[in-house]
């Protein structure tokens, strides 16, 4: 084995400890898909995962279900639009958050 074969291990080693914002910001994507039950068992579990480790990832799973209760209660009843107005502004925070990383 030479040296560099080391150093990539090593490399591929560190990454997999530490996932970046750009993991998050893939998982915020799979967790509307998740809310909608259109991923595979795989993109699932994956998704699992990470919410049991990721605490902001948690936060915006749980922020993005509050927004699909909204939505579902809105087709019974027209939901306030203040509520509402509070929920997209809650996302936009988010999504800024996570392309600023
Ligand atoms: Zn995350």
């Amino acid at each position: 084995m030479t040296d560099q074969d080391h150093a990539h291990e090593a490399h591929a080693h560190e990454a997999g400890v530490a996932p970046d914002d750009q993991d998050c910001a893939e998982y915020l994507e799979r967790i509307v898909y998740f809310l909608d039950n259109e991923l595979d068992a795989a993109d699932c579990a994956a998704v699992r995962v990470h919410l049991d480790t990721c605490n902001p990832c948690l936060e915006r799973y749980d922020l993005q279900r509050t927004v699909k209760a909204v939505v579902a209660r809105s087709c019974a009843e027209p939901a306030p639009e203040a509520l509402r107005e509070r929920v997209r502004v809650s996302i936009r925070q988010v999504q800024v958050r996570l392309s600023e990383g």
